[in-house]
């Protein structure tokens, strides 16, 4: 369970390092793909721009060759569709007029470049060229393309439609051809129409044109290629019958590549201040992972680390425990644990201060620390337990020697500062053959067998042994048959007689609380008390004992009556009110009803001590110290409070029989008694010669077996008819 919670105290560990790299990996990631997309849009951008360009440039060539062939239409027209022309061709001698108007025209003209006049069946009428005349026919000159065109331009008579213009091959490349038919432009003037002639023009496409339309379209490096080299993306140039016959070309611009260009050492530079934040991101956050990992470290450091004592806690062992059984196991060793409590830690806390108390345990803790033996683990468990873990050889026999060292180390007192104090120990240990006990478990045993050693009387070690879990188990169905037997009226209270020292006559009474559990018998208080106070379950034990004391004492209203109450109770904040209660009811006299106290309480919380002392005087009810002499009597504290009675305990009788020891004892105790000017009832008085000598001694009250025993209520009325304990009779016989 505990290896299981461990792994995955790691592995969540482990996660949020990895988190944390994941994020900066996944933003690194992120960046990275955000750049791609910024470029591939960019690239997008740039190849639509560039094929917008394209397409643009393609059009303007497209109308550039369309504007050649127009104008060359208009030329044909201006000079074919004339009076005077259509006056002098038809004519007879008309060779200089022709030549002058039409041959000499094709030089150094930007229109024109070579002409053509021909008659019925394409006769050369006039050939001229570049101002020069020229001797090819325009059937080895021209195209076939042109006689198609030439049929149009013919079939069409003197008609408006008597031109044509068009892109041909010519022996010297591509060029611009116009026909047209010489007619007059009025209606005055006639043409012979069965012998009509056609002006040609021609206007070739040389590098002079191109460069004047790149130059006019802003398209760079335009050049004429012909028609096995062009590309798609070219401008094509069509005879009449529809043959590519060439094209304008040019090397794309592709103004988005220039932009995409000059754009992109920018995204490259974005991209790069990025990347560098991101590896300082990474850089910094494996700092900040490397410092919470530091501090991680120290904070489990210090949460497995008692403050105090600079030893591990609790937590601290348990990590060490386990790994030191699992290693046990691979080793086939055993481990041991001791579980130390120290004996009267709590009265050295109460006496000298807690700056003491905390000086003790660091002497301790120090002490401790040289007995354990290379290789164990030493532990703070919280208050003044310890505990001490170590790996033995398999099968070693007996006690080992640390056990006696411990007793040894708490068999000698202690030097805290200029005082010497006294603090034994009771240890408890476990044995985990083989690592087969896990941590959890091997505590609880050494616990277990630390709680038999302080039963069976302090100062000592004891092993675990599976019968503790017995008296363990016993213990839970004791507490079970407690509270099923308060359900089911088993309790009852009986009464012990109180009697003046002197006259012997019935003063007072004790309230005793009575079980009777059907399963287990007569159970005595000194076993339920104990577990009914550690249960809670004495609030309401308490109040039963208390109402029923005061419903049967209320017929006596001149006999006391004494109640013990618990510590536990004090702690409970309806007590007082509940008290009040009580009285009120009962109708008995507060001041015959004296409350029964152990010390501890008051030593432990003297505040609240005070304050609930103070409410129960308001109520007009007495305070007894019961139990005096039994344990720790701290005078300065008892003097504050102000009790009206103490009893001594009935170990103070018992001491009698040890001799002169034990009167100075009890004298010893009785005149601190005296100090402090408080009367003191002598309990367990069982002989007449204890009678005596506790009479003597200054008590003002007996009890014990000797005059009573305690008696259930029903006895009460002829115990008390004579108002005379049996015991004054045997002594007055
Ligand atoms: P305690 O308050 O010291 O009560 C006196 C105990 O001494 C009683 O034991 C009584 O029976 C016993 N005793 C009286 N005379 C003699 C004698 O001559 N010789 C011997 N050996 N014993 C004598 P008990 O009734 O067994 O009670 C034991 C303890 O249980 C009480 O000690 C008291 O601390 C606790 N207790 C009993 N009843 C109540 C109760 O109602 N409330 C609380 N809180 N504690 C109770
Ligand atoms: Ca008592
Ligand atoms: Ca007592």
């Amino acid at each position: 369970m505990r290896k299981l919670s461990n792994i995955l105290q790691k592995i969540t560990r482990l996660k949020r390092q990895n988190v944390v790299l994941l994020l900066l990996v996944s933003f690194a990631l992120v960046v990275v793909v955000v750049v791609a997309i910024v470029l591939t849009a960019l690239q997008t951008i740039a190849s639509t721009t560039n094929a917008l360009d394209e397409r643009r440039s393609r059009q303007a060539m497209s109308g550039a060759l369309a504007m050649m062939r127009n104008q060359m239409a208009t030329t044909m027209h201006d000079y074919a569709v004339w009076d005077d022309a259509a006056r002098a061709v038809y004519v007879p001698d008309s060779q200089e007029w022709i030549v002058e108007n039409f041959g000499l025209a094709s030089d150094a003209s930007d229109l024109f470049d070579t002409a053509y006049l021909l008659g019925p069946g394409n006769t050369v009428v006039m050939a001229y060229q570049r101002g020069a005349r020229f001797t090819v026919p325009p059937s080895e000159f021209l195209s076939s393309a042109f006689d198609v065109m030439m049929k149009t331009v013919r079939d069409a008579g003197t008609s408006d439609e008597a031109e044509a213009s068009g892109f041909l091959q010519t022996k010297e490349g591509v060029a611009v051809v116009g026909i047209s038919t010489i007619r007059a432009a009025s209606t005055d003037v006639t043409v012979p129409i069965d012998r009509l002639q056609q002006l040609v023009f021609i206007r070739h496409l040389d590098r002079h044109k191109v460069a004047e339309i790149a130059k006019t379209y802003l398209i760079r490096d335009l050049r004429l290629v012909d028609a096995a080299n062009l590309h798609p993306g070219a401008a094509p140039i069509k005879d009449p019958a529809g043959k590519v016959i060439g094209g304008l070309a040019w090397i794309a611009q592709a103004p988005g590549d220039v932009s995409y260009r000059q754009v992109r050492p920018y995204i490259f530079a974005a991209m790069s201040i990025v990347g560098i934040f991101v590896v300082l991101l990474v850089i910094a956050g494996g700092a900040v992972i490397g410092r919470l990992r530091g501090d991680e470290i120290a904070a489990r450091r210090a949460a497995l680390k008692d403050r105090l004592s600079g030893l591990r806690n609790r937590t601290g062992l348990f990590d060490g425990l386990q790994a030191m059984i699992d290693q046990a196991k691979d080793r086939r060793d055993d481990v041991m644990l001791f579980y130390l409590d120290m004996d009267g830690f709590k009265e050295v806390n109460d006496v000298y201060g807690h700056a003491t108390g905390d000086r003790l345990i660091k002497s301790v803790a120090a002490g401790l620390s040289h007995l354990v033996p290379e290789g164990g683990i030493l532990a703070r468990l919280g208050g003044d337990e310890f505990a001490i873990a170590l790996p033995i050889k398999r099968g070693d026999g007996g006690p080992p020697p640390l056990e006696a060292h411990i007793l040894d180390f708490f068999s000698e007192p202690f030097v805290i500062g200029d005082l010497i104090v006294v603090a034994g120990v009771s240890v408890g240990n476990a044995i985990s053959p083989l690592g087969s006990i896990d941590a959890e478990e091997l505590l609880r045993r050494a616990d277990i067998a630390m709680y038999k050693a302080k039963a069976e009387g302090r100062g000592r070690a004891i092993a675990y042994d599976a019968e503790m879990d017995a008296v363990l188990a016993e213990r839970k169905a004791l507490e079970a048959a407690l509270r099923s037997g308060i359900h089911s009226n088993e309790f009852y209270v009986v009464y012990q007689p109180v009697v003046d020292a002197v006259s012997h006559s019935i003063v007072g009474l004790e309230a005793l609380l009575r079980w009777r559990s059907p399963v287990m018998g007569m159970v005595s208080p000194d076993i339920f008390i104990p577990l009914a106070e550690t249960t809670g379950l004495i609030d309401k034990l308490g109040l039963f004992v208390m109402e029923e004391a005061l419903r049967v004492v209320r017929t006596w209203p001149q006999i006391g009556i004494s109640i013990n109450v618990s510590p536990a109770q004090f702690r409970n904040p309806f007590f007082i009110p509940k008290v009040s209660h009580l009285l009120e009811e009962s109708g008995v006299r507060p001041s015959s009803v004296t409350l029964e106290v152990t010390e501890g309480y008051f030593i432990h919380n003297p505040e609240q001590a005070r304050h609930m002392i103070g409410a129960l005087n308001g109520l007009g009810v007495r305070m007894a110290l019961d139990d005096f002499g039994a344990g720790f009597s701290s005078i300065g504290y008892l003097r504050q409070f102000g009790f009206d009675r103490l009893k001594l305990d009935r170990s103070m009788i018992r001491a009698l029989e040890d001799g002169p020891r034990g009167r100075d004892m009890l004298q010893a105790t009785l005149a601190l008694a005296a100090a402090l000017d408080i009367p003191v009832t002598a309990e367990g008085i069982e002989t007449e010669e204890e009678a005596v000598i506790l009479r003597l001694c200054g008590c003002d009250h007996l009890q014990g077996y000797y005059f009573s025993r305690p008696v259930e209520a029903s006895a009460l009325p002829a115990l008390l008819a004579d108002k005379a304990a049996p015991g004054i009779v045997t002594l007055s016989a």
